[in-house]
């Protein structure tokens, strides 16, 4: 992961901060200054947030180890300032396991509740004998502060919306009786419905409830033409969508060359060659930043992606578009009998699931 901290694994899952977490931590700090809080309140308040995100951690590890009994490996959880995610190296599409693998994490923060409520009531906490005063984050409200968070966070993560658990919650029982897509487009519907009440309801209460119902709209809407995306690949092999003519380019050849190429075709990306063998990718991207931290006099091997992901021939078609995805590459090598025979792009992928799409509704 690049510009995360890694803070540790546990059962080979991989646990990175990201950078951007440290503005929130300096948010926090700044913020309240500014409003005269007392340094000892504000480190308070640190450490709650330190906690929290402990167990967001746990949280993710509910999904990670769940998903580790159906054979299925997670990558590495990341936290964000938002929150944390694990990921998946696929999810699984079982209904049953798909359940459980979402209904892990939320039930590890109700297990906390219920754990930190126990222990609450030994220590003979008196909610009744609050004082507001004692209110203020501190080590005898800590595990109050604590306690209610990860029920909030249970109850947040339930609600039936992608990309929300619940909303894979949903799906998952909606797929016991449908078939997946239809089944991601009901509870695609229900999340948006409910992201679009959050909006209204937020524009006259709370902008940040504005902010999450926008945030669980496009996740809906990306889960859903997603899922339809995987199912209209479904039966087809990487050879269907195999892309045999492409661009080529020389490694040694300047940027300018490249962008000729580009400007002349229709060609996004280009195959790079060196003694008549394809050893990399160059993508459109990588051209721009090639030329935005050099100048077109760069020489191509500098900024070509030579550790392609390879893929054969024979492979399931959404198979190898899940691992496109997962590992963030816009193209693909195809080997057959370990040789190369061409590219699969993702633009290509999405022209291929427009026809079949076209086809099929006809
Ligand atoms: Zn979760």
């Amino acid at each position: 992961m690049k510009f995360s901290l890694y803070l540790g694994s546990y059962k080979n899952v991989k646990v990175f901060i990201h950078w951007t977490f440290s503005l929130l931590l300096l948010w926090i700090i700044i913020s309240n200054m500014r409003q005269g809080m007392p340094g000892m309140d504000i480190l308070w308040i640190i450490i709650f947030v330190l906690a929290l995100f402990a167990c967001v951690v746990m949280h993710e590890f509910g999904h990670a180890l769940a998903a580790q009994k159906y054979g299925i490996q997670t990558k590495d959880i990341v936290l964000y300032p938002i929150g944390g995610v694990a990921r998946l190296e696929k999810l699984p599409e079982d209904p049953k396991q798909e359940l459980w693998v979402a209904i892990a994490g939320p039930l590890v923060n109700v297990g906390l509740f219920v754990i930190l409520s126990i222990i609450l009531s030994f220590t003979g906490y008196n909610l009744e004998n609050l004082e507001l005063e004692e209110l203020r984050i501190r080590p005898n409200t800590i595990l109050l502060y604590i306690a209610s968070a990860n029920l909030i966070l249970a109850v947040f993560n339930m609600l039936p919306a992608f990309p929300m658990d619940g909303g894979r919650v949903l799906r998952a029982l909606l797929s016991i009786r449908l078939p997946r897509a239809k089944a991601t487009q009901i509870a695609g519907g229900i999340g948006q419905f409910l992201a679009i009440f959050f909006v209204f309801f937020g524009l006259f209460n709370n902008p940040i409830l504005v902010l999450i119902g926008i945030f669980i709209f496009l996740g809906a809407a990306a889960e859903v033409s997603h899922t339809q995306q995987e199912s209209f690949l479904k039966g087809y092999k990487v050879k269907d969508a195999l892309m045999m003519k492409f661009q080529i380019i020389a490694f040694d050849a300047p940027l300018s060359k490249a962008v000729e190429k580009l400007l002349n075709s229709q060609a996004t990306h280009f195959v790079v060659v060196k003694d008549d063998v394809a050893v990399g990718t160059l993508s459109r991207n990588e051209i721009i930043k090639g030329l935005k931290e050099g100048n077109e006099d760069t020489i191509i091997e500098q900024v070509a992606d030579f550790s392609p992901l390879k893929i054969e021939t024979e492979e399931d078609l959404d198979e190898a578009w899940k691992k496109m995805m997962m590992d963030n590459k816009k193209v693909a090598f195809i080997i057959e009998n370990g040789h190369f025979l061409g590219i699969l792009d993702q633009e290509n992928i999405g022209e291929f699931v427009m026809v079949k799409s076209a086809l099929t509704k006809a």
